[in-house]
């Protein structure tokens, strides 16, 4: 420890770093450097690495060697400068800058024109031609940000000085104020600062520079940044860069000024100059809105050279980061300097045009256009969206926590919203935050409308998981449940009155918005060519691509023939999950009661009987559909108890019953195996390869099922390829019985109808203990399906829907984990199952086929973790079908780019 002490070194000139270090530099700082040794005009400057800011944090002091190492690059900074920090004739000033490496947009601190002081400020103006308003700006400006960045002193004490003097002026514009009206303001400035931190403004410009370093490392820990990392999803521990750099001046009259720009336009990816510029001003002023800015365009009037050099410049930066890229910029006196640049956000939709329009200007290949965009970017534009231009107007805006458009009438309590949602009416669940009581109005409303709390409250993380349309945290929302209405902007709403709400934008609207359906959609679904719009054609050539090269098979989930031809539609390449459940509702719900109230075995096989041809049916309509194609059969899973009736409501009725002095007949039969089937625990009790081995005849009446469709199909002409699946095996023996009845019943029945259809039989993994045992049960199982979201529940020892309503957003806000394992796989813990299952599985029977069936089959990092970990295929939802294809697609694109050989 000692000696990596003495060998630490936490400060960089920009000359040593590069585009690749953001870990250590932040992004910033990574990319001045890299700019710097593109040979642009960079102001000169060092950056201290973010692991300095994390030893600061830990330890709550800077750590040893580091005020040395700081001192030695200043020394070396005004060499290059030839001017001294603070110099009384001629003073060197830098800005104090933070960057971490995730851009965190006005979340963290920045301190400009630090190492002005009462000496050196005349001297600052004599630099300047004489200049003394800008010398006076200058340090007004550096009070201002130092007070209240370094010594939180409230913003609105400067900000109502400075009004002050302006109004004394008869003005709005800063510009008005000159010299001597900013050199009073200097003394009103001092005088806030000594009244809010009993000190006088410091005088000595290194002691200015330590306390701007330590306030930008604090800075990763303000309330505002802490949060905005929790909503992005930014680890917590990564702690800020602090990037030191000389200070070049925009406020030195009509030739200097500040602004930003776009290397093409960030919506539509075209070409063009798309920016703001700002005559006499720092570069603070540009997003603050003080002045009103003109557009980049005017620069070309105003300065040609610096115009024409700026153009050049940003030429360059798309060459070099092969991208869209974002900069600042400062000129000072008609000298350009370049402050900052990065690769530039984007909307999604602007994700995928920009990248094929780079394929075409021969910037990149469709590989690397591939590793442009994502799986999220292509659900956000699968939503439907509403049809906004023009006439409607959003009333306020919140948290944008879980996508979709949706629309109904307001209703501010669950009971009302599920009631109503009963009824088959469109609802908006509004609350002022949700609670494990709203979770029945959040199923039934079409989507849910807070006005506090962000993205990792309860309404934001249980509406993800349901898929639900949540806009929260909409604080211009004056919530009145009592009263069922909300005011905003002096409107009332109260219960009824329609609301709109999208939850891609977090806009929310009175009234109805039409919606509109997703053109990528319709796209998927073959409704519109890829011509139609530029985004569908570049959606079609990136996810073409990522078919041609992607390893994985993307398979869905589907429980009837319809879903399946979607699924098909949307590029499914088979059915990785056919639950049987949803088989045994409905009118078919009395059959499932005969059977579990069965005495006798001749009851039961009656009732048996009676589901076969049934089952057949539904079988049969889902091979056809899925004509040439795997289609993997879950045998029946959940326990039987679901099938019938409440025990509180049945108990309830029969005590009436009672009471009246009639008789419950049926009800109190049926009470007393609803009493005996009862379990503490049912999603740890009777249930899965359990059932199966306790009611005589259950399994095989599937099984005969799906082998006399497959018959009955491959007579038809058709090419049938199901697969048998048995869910919730623990132990090799579970399955070896199974298999030896299912091996019976399918040589029956292809005995009898002359063909034969090969059948795989397998298992699902989804016990901790099945993963464990992996090695013997591939013994017995042709293939292996991992059900996540029961490995997920088992592992962690979570119920899932008692658990995401009861205190995951309390855990995502204590950082126990950064997203919901039901959301993206736990590689730590579940992952590590499913790699041992996956290597122990495969060494046992080499030709295993291996695939996922759990939810997180279309969730993008887990797509790429399955790939990692060799399956063959995942399944996922009809809907994530695209954003699973697209995301296997880049994670062999990726694997390939990490590939050794
Ligand atoms: P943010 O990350 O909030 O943009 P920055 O560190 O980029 O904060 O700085 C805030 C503003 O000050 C930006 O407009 C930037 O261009 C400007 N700025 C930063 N350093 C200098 C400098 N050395 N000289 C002139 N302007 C600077
Ligand atoms: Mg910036
Ligand atoms: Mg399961």
């Amino acid at each position: 420890m000692a000696q990596q002490q003495s060998t630490a070194k936490y400060v960089y000139d920009f000359e040593e770093g590069n585009k690749d270090l953001k870990d250590l530099l932040g992004g910033k700082g990574a990319n001045l450097a890299e700019m710097t040794n593109l040979g642009l005009p960079v102001p000169p400057g060092f950056t201290i690495s973010t692991e300095a800011c994390r030893a600061y944090l830990a330890d709550g002091a800077e750590p040893q060697g580091l005020a040395e190492e700081v001192s030695q690059h200043l020394r070396a900074l005004e060499e290059k400068m030839g001017k001294r920090l603070g110099d009384s004739d001629d003073p060197l000033l830098v800005s104090v800058r933070s960057g971490a490496k995730f851009s965190m947009p006005g979340m963290m601190e920045t301190v400009l024109n630090v190492g002005l002081t009462d000496a050196s400020v005349q001297g600052l103006a004599s630099q300047a031609g004489g200049n003394e308003r800008f010398a006076w700006d200058s340090y007004r400006r550096l009070i201002q940000m130092f007070g209240k960045t370094v010594c939180e002193v409230p913003g609105e004490a400067f900000e109502a000085a400075l009004e002050a003097a302006k109004r004394a002026k008869n003005t709005h514009n800063d510009l008005d104020l000159d010299a001597g009206d900013l050199r009073a303001l200097v003394d009103e400035y001092k005088k806030i600062f000594s009244e809010h931190t009993g000190r006088d403004f410091p005088q000595d410009p290194r002691e200015q520079l330590t306390l701007a370093i330590q306030a930008v490392f604090n800075s990763w820990n303000s309330d505002r940044a802490v949060l905005y990392r929790r909503q992005e999803r930014i680890p917590a521990d990564l702690g800020t860069a602090v990037n030191v750099v000389a200070m070049v001046f925009g406020n030195l009259g009509a030739d200097s000024g500040t602004g930003v720009a776009f290397t093409r336009d960030p919506a539509t990816g075209e070409q063009g100059v798309y920016g703001d510029y700002l005559q006499n001003a720092q570069g603070e002023d540009v997003v603050a809105g003080i002045r009103n800015t003109v557009p980049l365009q005017e620069l070309e009037r105003i300065d040609k050279a610096s115009f024409d050099e700026l153009m050049r410049i940003m030429a360059t930066l798309e060459g070099h980061y092969k991208d869209l890229c974002d900069i600042e910029f400062t000129i000072e006196r008609g000298k350009l300097w370049m402050l900052q640049t990065r690769v530039g956000k984007r909307t999604a939709a602007a994700a995928f045009v920009i990248a094929t329009q780079l394929v075409d200007e021969g910037v990149i290949d469709l590989d690397e256009a591939l590793n442009r965009v994502n799986g999220a970017q292509l659900a956000q534009l699968m939503f439907p969206t509403f049809a906004t231009d023009g006439e409607y107007r959003p009333v306020a805006k919140g948290v944008a926590a879980s996508p979709g458009a949706a629309v109904g009438t307001a209703v501010f309590d669950s009971h009302r919203a599920a009631e109503l949602g009963a009824k088959g009416e469109k609802v908006i669940l509004v609350r002022r935050e949700t609670n494990p009581d709203d979770l029945p109005g959040m199923i039934a409303a079409q989507g849910v409308l807070t006005s506090r709390g962000g993205k990792t409250s309860h309404a934001a993380v249980v509406a993800r998981g349901m898929g639900k349309t949540c806009v929260c945290g909409a604080e211009a929302l004056d919530v009145d449940v009592e009263g069922r209405k909300f005011t905003v902007n002096g409107q009332t709403v109260s219960e009824g009155d329609v609301v709109s709400i999208d939850g891609t934008t977090g806009k929310i609207y009175l009234g109805e918005v039409p919606v509109q359906p997703s053109p990528v959609v319709q796209y998927f679904e073959g409704k519109v060519e890829p011509e139609c719009d530029p985004l569908v054609a570049a959606v079609h050539r990136i996810i073409t691509r990522a078919d041609s090269v992607r390893r994985l098979g993307v398979w869905t989930n589907a429980d009837t023939g319809e879903d399946a031809s979607r699924a098909r539609r949307f590029g499914a390449q088979g059915i990785g999950l056919c639950r049987t459940e949803h088989m045994f509702l409905g009118d078919r719900r009395e059959l499932v009661e005969r059977l579990i109230l069965a005495e006798t075995d001749a009851d039961r096989q009656a009732a048996l009987d009676a589901l076969l041809p049934l089952q057949r049916a539904d079988f049969l309509e889902i091979f056809r559909a899925m004509d040439g194609q795997p289609v993997v059969v879950r045998l029946i899973d959940p326990p039987l108890h679901e099938f019938l009736p409440g025990l509180e409501d049945l108990a309830a009725k029969v005590a009436v019953a009672e009471a009246t002095g009639k008789d419950p007949g049926k009800d109190g039969v049926m009470l007393v195996a609803v009493r005996r089937m009862h379990e503490q625990n049912p999603m740890l009790g009777l249930r899965g390869v359990r059932l199966g081995l306790v009611i005589p005849g259950l399994f095989a009446m599937q099984i005969r099922a799906i082998a006399e469709a497959a018959a009955q199909c491959r007579q038809e002409g058709c090419d049938p390829h199901p697969e048998i699946m048995v869910p919730l095996v623990g132990a090799v023996q579970e399955l070896e019985t199974v298999r030896a009845e299912a091996e019976k019943v399918l040589h029956d029945v292809f005995t009898k109808a002359g063909v034969e259809v090969p059948v795989m039989i397998g298992t699902m993994i989804e016990l901790p203990r099945a993963a464990l045992n992996a090695g013997q049960i591939a013994q017995a199982a042709e293939f292996f399906s991992f059900g996540t979201n029961d490995l997920t529940q088992m592992t962690w020892g979570f119920s899932r829907d008692d658990v995401e309503a009861a205190f995951f957003s309390r855990y995502l806000e204590l950082g126990i984990f950064g997203v919901s394992p039901f959301e993206s796989i736990d590689r730590d813990g579940v992952g590590r199952l499913v790699r041992l299952a996956a290597k122990e599985g495969r060494a046992a029977r080499p030709d295993l086929q291996l695939g996922v069936c759990g939810e997180h089959g279309g969730d993008p990092d887990s797509v790429h973790f399955f790939h990692e970990a060799g399956l063959d295929y995942v399944s996922c939802s009809p809907f994530r079908v695209p954003v699973a294809r697209l995301e296997a697609g880049r994670a062999a694109v990726a694997s390939e780019g990490s590939d050794s050989r």
